[in-house]
């Protein structure tokens, strides 16, 4: 079959590395694709917003699969516009997706179906959030509640820092119309585990855990990023765990959609807390999370095309989802500066070592193909991702193979998975 992949970062090159090892795709294409999707894929400069080109092309491609990996095209329809013309599409439709695109909308859904989550209070009015706030523990978590890039939350250790943070999202609309409405949050305590999972409206399969790294330098300093690395399994995410989420959060969540007239169909990322009271669920997005995807897929035992296929066709429960017995990680090679200022259009060099090394994947992000010479083209640069028997060994190859890498303003965090490592 043809497959059209939309989306231009790691996580797409990671699903289009899938299809391409499936028996079942004759010719995959991607938009708007990046210098290594290019390599397996045909790229278009299509946006993945402009949907009325995505449909073209897909009509014109005789495209029989789309797989959409953004939010932002999710959150907007785009499955909704390529139904519409009778192509198969892979993600939540409109009225599904907005598990990720409204946090108010998703902490309404866990509270009245009792899926275990934060203590939270949802705001229109600035004023009312401003004098809710004057009762509320410290810290609290002020979130906004659309899609801001992985940057709409802010958490506040004082009622001064609080009170600005509310004039940043309510008032100075740093996020824009993200922050027309504003989740207060309690702060919760524990450590964090992403567990992905394919959903085909009335089934949910779970794939293996894993961890990111949000903060831009070593110890968890720095900025909030889109992701600095990954590992997986989480060592955190037990038999215990699993059995707690299976039975109070996982079904519970497609059931609550379906039962709100939302069936959801795609992947659905749980991030959890493993907080003192049992597991929390942090946020929901529907899509593969990225860096996550590049640590989770290559781990994946199943043809991908048979998975999806059996999302849209309602047939999950006879699919038997499994993942290697091992470890990968992802260390994230990103531009100097990121997430702030960077160049762009520096030489990457040495990405030919990949080639032929078994268990080693160098997943693209932001690069371009620049007269024969590929180049950087964006803050997160490449996701050298590596499995070993175990975290340590996954961790070991996965930075030794960053080393294969050349490009002048490289940046890495050293410690992706150590915490772990060190704490076990
Ligand atoms: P992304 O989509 O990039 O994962 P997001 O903008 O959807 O991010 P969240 O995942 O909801 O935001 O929050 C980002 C981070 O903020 C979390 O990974 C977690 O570290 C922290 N955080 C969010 N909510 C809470 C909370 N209630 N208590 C403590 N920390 C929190």
């Amino acid at each position: 079959m043809n497959v059209l992949i939309v989306g231009s970062g790691g996580r797409e090159h990671a699903i289009a590395y899938c299809v391409a090892k499936s028996p079942k795709a004759d010719k995959i294409y991607c938009v708007p694709g990046n210098a290594g999707i290019a390599q397996i894929a045909e790229c278009a400069p299509i946006g993945a917003m402009e949907f009325d080109k995505i449909v073209a092309f897909a009509k014109k491609k005789d495209i029989d699969l789309v797989i959409v990996g953004m939010d932002d095209p999710l959150v907007g329809g785009l499955v909704d516009a390529l139904e519409a013309e009778g192509i198969r599409t892979f993600g939540p439709r409109k009225n599904a997706a907005i598990l990720e695109g409204s946090k108010a909308f998703s902490k309404d859904l866990m509270k009245k179906y009792n899926i275990p989550t934060a203590a939270y209070e949802n705001f229109t009015d600035p004023d009312k959030a401003l004098d809710y706030l004057k009762t509320a523990k410290m810290p609290v978590v002020l979130k906004a509640d659309g899609l801001a890039l992985g940057k709409g939350v802010l958490i506040c250790n004082t009622l001064e820092e609080a009170k600005e943070g509310v004039k940043t999202i309510m008032l100075d609309k740093k996020f824009g119309s993200a922050g027309n409405e504003m989740v207060i949050e309690e702060f919760m305590v524990g450590r964090e585990v992403s567990v992905l999972s394919f959903v085909d409206g009335n089934t949910i399969k779970t794939m293996t855990s894993a961890q990111d790294h949000k903060r831009a330098g070593d110890g968890d300093t720095g900025l909030n990023t889109g992701g600095m690395g990954t590992f997986s399994p989480s060592p955190f995410y037990t038999k215990e765990v699993e059995d707690f989420c299976n039975k109070y959060i996982y079904q519970a969540t497609v059931d609550a959609m379906k039962a709100e007239g939302r069936p959801f169909k795609g992947v659905i990322f749980f991030g959890l807390m493993l907080t003192e009271a049992g597991p929390k669920v942090l946020e929901y997005n529907a899509r593969f999370g990225d860096p996550e995807a590049q640590v989770v897929l290559p781990r994946m035992k199943n043809d991908i095309l048979e998975v999806v296929e059996a999302c849209i066709d309602g047939t999950l429960d006879q699919v038997d989802l499994q993942f290697e017995d091992n470890a990968a990680v992802c260390v994230v090679l990103a531009s100097d500066g990121y997430p702030v200022k960077y160049e762009k259009g520096i030489p990457i060099h040495g990405l030919e070592k990949f080639d032929d090394a078994d268990g080693y994947y160098c997943f693209h992000a932001g690069t371009k193909e620049n007269d024969g010479q590929i180049v950087t083209n964006g803050g997160r640069v490449l996701g050298i991702t590596a499995k070993g028997k175990d975290l340590k060994e996954a961790r070991a190859n996965a930075y030794a193979a960053t080393e294969w890498v050349e490009f002048a303003n490289k940046y890495m965090r050293h410690d992706i998975g150590k915490a772990i490592d060190d704490a076990m």
